[in-house]
């Protein structure tokens, strides 16, 4: 079974000249679902992960399947004001303009291991800020992990003093 066959390629969405990555189709097949979690554990380092950092919102799919499969916790990384707790805020950079993310200050204690997931790597520039949140909290980045990585755009170099792995990857 090829992962690949189950994203779904849409032309101008959200906006003219973007070539959206649709996931939901593999979200659809639980074989394909299955297949996509037991390679993201192979392709882990062997430490152990105490917590699973999901970003919002499609990283939370298989943030949560790995946090369990890990017997690890889960922390949403949210857009602005939709975390009710105090928190630690990221400001990035985004094409036109820019965008923050937020992180419940207490969801790391210090030292912790931290994986990070997501569905796309596009930039890089969401994923390099989630990581700054992550150590802002005192967490110990294992591996930053996607379903899909679009090589072209280069955002593994944003990240590349982390281990980065991908399932799919667009070159
Ligand atoms: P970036 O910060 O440029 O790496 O963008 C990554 C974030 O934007 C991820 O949370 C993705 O869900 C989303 N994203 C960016 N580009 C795409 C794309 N072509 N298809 C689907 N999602 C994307």
């Amino acid at each position: 079974m090829e992962l690949e066959s189950f994203i779904r390629d849409v032309q101008d969405f959200p906006k003219k000249g973007v070539s959206y990555k649709d996931i939901t189709p593999l979200l659809l097949d639980p074989k394909a679902m299955q297949l996509a979690v037991g390679m993201f554990i192979d392709n882990l380092p062997h430490t152990n992960i105490d917590k699973v950092v999901g970003i919002e919102s499609r990283g939370f799919f298989f943030a949560t399947l790995l946090a369990d499969k890990l017997n690890a916790g889960f922390i949403p990384v949210r857009k602005p004001g939709k975390l009710p707790h105090r928190t630690h805020s990221e400001n990035y950079e985004l094409e036109y303009g820019s965008d923050t993310l937020e992180i419940h200050e207490d969801a790391i204690k210090k030292g912790e291991k931290i994986l990070l997931h997501d569905d796309v790597l596009a930039t890089g520039g969401t994923a390099a800020a989630t990581c700054k949140l992550i150590e802002k909290c005192g967490g110990e980045i294992v591996q930053c992990n996607f379903l899909v990585e679009l090589g072209f755009l280069k955002g593994a170099d944003r990240i590349s003093k982390y281990d980065v792995s991908s399932l799919i990857k667009y070159s």
